[in-house]
């Protein structure tokens, strides 16, 4: 059953006969993007040049365009999916399926010759992720240990508001995520009518206008080099930067600051400095929600990622043990 699936050394997870995704494999015709996060696009230039067909959802794409420019993805031969929407390839067909992770994330379901239906989940959070039912699944592992528990059953984005409308009484404040969960704060503050201006650079500038292109709210902004950016700033009246987690180090270091960070298991917002706090905003399930899935979609085996995050082990014997299912974590002995 497991010839199937798997995951490879370079962290390409093979479904069926012909797919694989997240990672360029020389031996697949077909390469599946999952999602915009650069873990999953593990290899993409060999597989534009190589691979003869790069499936990805339609938002998916808009943010590798709005990343790397249009030009970079005209290299190979793309198929932008909906939702539900399902390519045949030989005797298998490929289905996309929502994943509640960042815009445009994406479970692939994989059903063969003979029914057998293989999925992998990609990265995704338990909430407003279907379930699919499965013979084999193949699962993401970031929070896959049993220390990955939240502890906590606070309203986070409540917390999140409240924060934000704190800080804003001071001046300025800085929030730092990754790139779709900034995206998900704006939305969540815009919705709770935060409606100071939103200063960002142009990255984080592209990446909104693609969400808002596909129907997130997320509020007024502001590129940080605009005239009208500057003089907010020099008068230190209320506005909320956004930056990506890699420039917490060096911008808005006097400012009231925000990290918004999934590894965070005991309270909903945890002070980390002076001005400085974390907050449990997470875009993927926690051990728990893990186990969830698994027992919903009912699989035979499950192949626990091995690759992206050093708990595949831990999981794989977690749903052996809980779950009663044969588990596997690969590729094997990944030494992180
Ligand atoms: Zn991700």
């Amino acid at each position: 059953m497991n010839q199937k699936a798997s995951v490879t050394e370079k962290g390409a997870v093979l479904l069926g006969k012909h797919l694989a995704c997240d990672a360029f494999d020389e031996t697949r015709p077909l390469r599946a993007v999952t999602h915009a996060h650069a873990d999953h696009m593990a290899g993409l230039p060999q597989s534009l040049k190589k691979a003869r067909k790069v499936i990805m959802t339609k938002g998916t794409k808009d943010l590798i365009d709005a990343m790397q420019g249009t030009s970079y993805l005209r290299r190979g031969h793309i198929q932008a999916l909906d939702y539900g929407q399902t390519v045949q390839y030989e005797d298998e067909h490929i289905t996309m399926h929502k994943a509640d992770h960042i815009l445009g994330a994406a479970q692939v379901m994989v059903e063969d010759h003979d029914g057998t239906r293989i999925v992998f989940t990609g990265d995704f959070r338990i909430d407003q992720t279907p379930v699919l039912e499965s013979d084999i699944l193949v699962m993401e592992a970031t929070y896959g240990s049993p220390h990955c528990r939240r502890r906590f059953h606070k309203d986070t984005q409540g917390s999140l508001v409240r924060l934000v409308q704190h800080g804003l009484k001071q001046g300025p404040v800085f929030i730092f995520g990754y790139h779709g969960k900034i995206q998900e704060v704006m939305q969540i503050l815009n919705s709770a009518d935060i409606n100071v201006p939103f200063i960002v650079p142009e990255n984080v500038y592209r990446i909104s206008r693609v969400c808002e292109k596909h129907n997130m709210r997320l509020g007024k902004l502001m590129l940080q080099n605009e005239l009208e950016a500057f003089a907010l700033h020099e008068k230190h009246e209320p506005y909320i930067g956004f930056y990506h987690m890699h420039s917490r180090d060096r911008i808005g270091l006097d400012n009231f600051r925000v990290c918004v960070s999934g590894w965070e298991f005991y309270s909903a917002i945890r002070r980390t400095g002076e001005n400085e706090y974390l907050v449990a905003l997470s875009d993927h399930s926690d051990f728990d929600g893990l186990l969830e899935y698994v027992r919903r979609s009912r699989p035979k085996l499950v192949i626990t990622d091995n690759f992206r995050v050093h708990y595949g082990e831990t999981l794989a014997k977690e749903i052996r043990k809980h779950l009663g299912i044969q588990a596997i974590a690969l590729p094997k002995n990944n030494i992180f």
